[in-house]
């Protein structure tokens, strides 16, 4: 899969708080899935600021998206099937264009392992037809 945003090196994710660095994280509502982080459009309730991030309004990934689903499943909370999967609701905007190729990276390849956990994105960006398209292709 291809990085469409810069990816820090290692000595760059060291830099962030623990929190941020945390890919996935444990919600009550399911699993949160957080490789890319950062955000330019600056809404004054984004939470972001919570995990010290506020300053950063460029996405950037931490790891590839391959690196993040193997994180992901390997989770000691996911059920395969079961467990609800929100992805980039924490830091970035899932539909910026930049942002976007992650987006459908992440929902091709959990549709290629025949997973069918239900997944919930919260855009607030513009959806093209080709989006809505796309995205009812999806067989899970
Ligand atoms: S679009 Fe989302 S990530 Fe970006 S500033 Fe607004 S709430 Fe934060």
């Amino acid at each position: 899969m291809a990085v469409s945003v810069p990816l820090l090196t290692k000595d760059q994710i060291d830099r962030p708080p623990d929190r941020a660095r945390e890919v996935v994280e444990y919600r009550k509502s399911g699993l949160s899935l957080n490789h890319i982080q950062g955000c330019p459009l600056g809404c004054a309730y984004c939470i972001r600021h919570t995990y010290g991030l506020w300053d950063k309004d460029q996405p950037v990934a931490l790891m590839s998206d391959a690196q993040a689903i193997d994180e992901l499943v390997a989770h000691r909370y996911f059920q395969p099937h079961v467990t609800p999967i929100q992805v980039f609701n924490r830091a970035t905007e899932p539909f910026l264009p930049k942002v976007r190729p992650h987006t459908y990276a992440v929902l091709e390849e959990l549709d290629e392992r025949e997973l069918t956990n239900h997944i919930l994105i919260i855009t607030r960006h513009q959806l093209k037809p080709d989006d809505v398209d796309r995205l009812n292709r999806f067989a899970t």
